[in-house]
């Protein structure tokens, strides 16, 4: 039986526009065709943003269930308003070859609360040695590559790589980290802060040495290359650089590298150990100012889970990341738009249309519109929350923002024209 068609009244787009939404079959139509006895939603004093695109999660399944699985990651992408999240390969076995593409689709067909898009890895089990089957992984479908949690630290390997995807509208997306500038033990943003809490530094120089050599390739080949979590202004000048040269290369900030800095590293609380590290001021600002200039053109999360017992090692040795879907649109509104350094038109740019442009992902990142896929999140731009790390969907609590009162604006989230998420009663 189709769903009933619901009406919500009331919303804003974000050019301000007041705009009754008609959704029914998965997609936007004419409010005057609304039937006698539609669903309505009284959405006075919301925005209506086009569904939310996370361009790097993790999602741990395969492999780590225990941390999170398909359905818990997916269930809080959409409490945080996303509707499509880019699951990173690497996961038990790791997504290297069309048939894993085939399996993590599959569990997404049926468990998933928002579309997943499976990014293939680039190297065979993420060794860094032999390239993965790129080809055959674009043969069903994916068009974002990438090692993630790993760095592609062979110049000549990430050429082919660059050359190949670049003969089907591929992109390889970088964690750039140079292995023998920050090694496996580097735990802290290299400063009088890593002197001074006796933890090894990972220089902002081992990820901007890495987006400059990875620039060049991408000119060298022509092929599209994106950024993962810009975390240094040093990588802003490189980008800067290259996209005032004309290299296809994109870039997405984290709303941790935005808003936390290492001073929090202090009490070697692990939840805050993330790779790259949490940065300082100046870079927090050139990262801010970057994203509000479109230098960075997308916010991902990097939603991390990982469970309590890889977590509770002494610093050097617990497992890198946060959780962060829940809370990605909060912080940026607190540090982006709260502030006055970005719009909301803005805001719908940099997390749902450009990172649906870079993943290529058809049906997301659309306007708000009559005749296009119904994927919308209803947003309190006024509604704040103290966060609790017990209250998330995931299945892991490693949550940097637990106790921070925060915006917290996802009102209601609907992908293909299903409410997958509401606060409404
Ligand atoms: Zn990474």
């Amino acid at each position: 039986m189709p769903a009933r068609p619901i009406l919500i009244t009331g919303a804003r787009t974000v050019d301000g526009f007041a705009q009754d939404l008609l959704i029914a079959d998965g997609f936007f139509r004419e409010p005057a065709d609304a039937p006698a006895d539609v669903h309505r939603i009284d959405a006075d004093g919301l925005l209506a943003l086009p569904g939310l695109v996370d361009l790097h999660t993790h999602l741990r399944e395969p492999g780590r269930e225990d941390a999170e699985t398909v359905e818990s990651g997916t269930l809080a992408a959409a409490r945080g308003g996303f509707t499509c999240v880019h699951a990173m390969a690497n996961t038990t076995p790791v997504t290297d070859t069309a048939e894993a593409v085939g399996r993590l689709a599959a569990i997404a067909r049926v468990m998933a609360h928002c579309q997943v898009v499976p990014v293939g890895a680039v190297t065979k089990g993420l060794a860094g040695a032999q390239l993965a089957q790129l080809e055959a992984m674009a043969g069903v479908g994916v068009t974002v590559f990438s090692d993630d949690g790993k760095c592609v630290a062979d110049s000549g390997l990430m050429r082919r790589a660059l050359e190949i995807v670049g003969g089907f509208d591929g992109v390889i997306a970088q964690h750039s980290q140079d292995p023998l500038l920050a090694g496996p033990t580097a735990c802290c943003h290299e400063s009088r802060y890593s002197a001074e809490f006796g933890l090894e530094g990972w220089p902002a120089q081992a990820e901007s040495v890495i987006v400059a050599r990875d620039a060049q390739l991408a000119e060298l080949t022509g092929a599209r290359l994106h950024v993962c979590h810009v975390s240094t202004a040093e990588s802003v000048d490189v980008i800067r650089w290259a996209k005032r040269r004309g290299i296809r290369v994109t870039a997405e900030a984290m709303p941790h590298h935005l808003l936390l800095d290492t001073s929090l590293l202090q009490g070697r609380d692990t939840t805050f150990k993330v790779n790259p590290p949490l940065r300082t001021n100046e870079h927090l600002e050139a990262v801010r100012e970057a994203l509000a200039d479109g230098t960075i053109d997308a916010v991902a999360t990097d939603h991390a889970p990982h469970a309590a017992v890889d977590k509770a090692k002494p610093f050097e040795l617990a497992s890198p990341g946060m959780i962060g879907l829940e809370q990605a649109l909060g912080v940026v509104i607190e540090v982006m738009v709260d502030t006055g350094r970005m719009d909301w038109p803005t805001l719908a740019e940099r997390m749902s249309h450009t990172p649906a442009r870079i993943g290529r992902v058809a049906g997301q990142g659309r306007p708000v519109a009559v005749g296009e896929p119904a994927n919308l999140v209803l947003v309190d731009p006024a509604r704040r929350a103290r966060v609790d790390k017990n209250a998330s969907a995931s299945r892991s609590r490693n949550n940097p923002y637990d106790g921070l009162d925060l915006p917290d604006p996802v009102v209601a989230t609907f992908w293909q024209g299903t409410m997958t998420h509401t606060t409404l009663v």
